[in-house]
């Protein structure tokens, strides 16, 4: 293309993507709900099946969103990572995914590369001219303008198949789906993994991939057996990857049925505030007991006496509390009354503990609690500008959540002194429906401030009734 021509068609490019005009800008149905996948791995999640008739047949209600990133029928190939990609198992498991579900769409978000290791699935690495992980995160980012992300489906095990790779193959995988569910603000977003074929000559890599679910929540395998290759010991078929892709299908539909079930649930959040000691020592290892995450809102609390730091948290421990996947929220820099703050020195307050949470490798807080619940229509305001999804208050009422400023979360506060037990459990008990119980608790026990406290027997108390009638326990960010 010469430079002038060039030029014409960048001039064009533009125009057609500023006008919102494309061949394809109607395949969308705005008045139809839109569930996306994110489909990733190596070829035979690409797809090397032959293209046949079959392949031809599409359908309004299966799209694509093809190289460009547009939305358009999905038709084999779905994939555009080699110039052999051909039928894989996406098609089947979006016709799978909307059997019972009329009035849907289901959008596919292909980014396999076929050849591609684990060790390219991570932020910044690069395969051959590509990004695999990058890529991935900006097309599902791209297609959750207009659709809601339901699930990751990824295949890829054969370039890591041998017993070296394979020992290592169990962390890496564990480590991508933290890294997708993070990048994409989706903590607990489903994913599937498939097996490779029985086929391949030797297999290490199956029995590593079916230990997923018991490491990682939300979790599931399908398998490979009986499905048959192409002649080459390594793709599956035409139709065995449709078969794939219909038992991708069964285990996305199990998962979306078990939470649904879970969020039906009463819902408590657990929250720790102020960076106390006692939430290191005593709260992070009872919580793990009971298998509950919880937010913990940190800040620097103002020392007024020598001695006192000893009964704070430093970073090295908050980092602790992040690497045990619990939330870490942020309670702003120096717990001041972010009401009597300009919006500047709010800013300074609550990029403080961002930038302290850069530093010690914990990702920036999407959740805040106001210091002394306190908070107006300014502290809100900026909060909503620097990216916060979720700000909790006080005024002890249930959060609505169809209601409810997210960035006004009401809260419970707990202490063990019997008038605010009696407050706690009745909250408890009386919770129904949709509302969510957000409890928020200072030390336990608070040495500082034994009018906060509460007292490690009065929390276990609250997570064995929690356990005993079955509630759902989520972080902030879970909301
Ligand atoms: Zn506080």
């Amino acid at each position: 293309m010469n430079l002038k021509l060039k030029i014409v068609f960048k001039i064009t490019a533009c125009l057609v993507c500023c006008l919102g005009f494309n061949a394809y800008g109607q395949t969308v149905n705005p008045s139809k709900p839109m569930e996306v996948y994110l489909l990733i791995g190596q070829s035979n999640m690409a797809g090397r099946g032959t293209v046949d008739t079959q392949s031809q047949i599409t359908s309004d209600a299966v799209l694509m969103l093809d190289k460009t990133n547009n939305w358009v029928p999905a038709k084999d190939p779905v994939h555009f990572d080699k110039p052999v990609a051909g039928v894989g198992p996406a098609i089947s498991f979006a016709q799978a995914m909307l059997k019972d579900k009329k009035n849907t769409q289901i959008g596919l978000i292909p980014c396999a590369w076929g050849g591609s290791p684990i060790k390219v699935w991570q932020p910044g690495a690069k395969y051959f001219e590509n990004f695999p992980y990058d890529e991935a995160i900006q097309r599902a980012k791209i297609a959750m303008q207009k659709g809601v992300l339901k699930g990751i489906l990824w295949h890829q095990g054969e370039s890591d198949n041998d017993p070296k790779r394979a020992e290592a193959y169990l962390e890496k995988l564990k480590t991508l789906v933290t890294n997708l569910r993070r990048d994409l603000n989706a903590p607990s977003l489903p994913f599937v993994a498939g097996e490779i074929g029985y086929f391949n000559k030797e297999n290490y890599i199956n029995a590593i991939i079916n230990k997923l679910p018991a490491e990682v929540e939300n979790a599931a395998v399908v398998s490979a057996k009986d499905l048959t290759d192409r002649g080459d010991h390594l793709h599956f078929d035409a139709s065995s990857a449709r078969e794939l892709g219909k038992r991708y299908a069964a285990a996305m539909k199990k998962m979306e049925q078990k939470s649904s079930k879970e969020s039906k649930k009463p819902t408590v959040v657990l929250t720790f505030d102020d960076a106390e000691i006692s939430h290191y020592n005593n709260v992070a290892p009872l919580l793990s007991k009971y298998g509950y995450n919880a937010t913990f809102f940190v800040c620097e609390f103002p020392i007024k006496n020598p001695g006192e730091e000893k009964e704070f948290m430093n970073w090295n421990q908050i980092r602790e509390l992040h690497k045990k996947g619990f939330e870490i929220g942020n309670h702003t820099g120096h717990h001041k009354n972010l009401t009597k703050l300009s919006p500047d020195d709010i800013k300074k307050e609550v990029s403080y503990i961002e930038e302290k949470c850069k530093e010690f490798g914990i990702p920036k807080p999407i959740s805040l609690a106001y210091p002394g619940n306190r908070n107006d229509s300014i502290s809100q305001r900026v909060l909503k500008e620097m990216g916060y999804q979720f700000a909790r208050a006080g005024d002890a009422k249930y959060y609505k959540v169809n209601e409810d400023l997210k960035l006004a979360i009401p809260s419970y506060t707990v202490i063990s002194s019997d008038k605010y037990k009696t407050r706690t459990m009745k909250a408890l008990q009386d919770l129904k429906g949709d509302d969510v119980l957000v409890l928020t608790f200072h030390g336990v026990p608070d040495i500082l401030h034994p009018d906060y406290s509460t007292s490690i027997d009065f929390l276990k108390e609250i997570l064995q009734y929690l356990k005993e009638n079955n509630f759902r326990v989520i972080e902030m960010r879970n909301l």
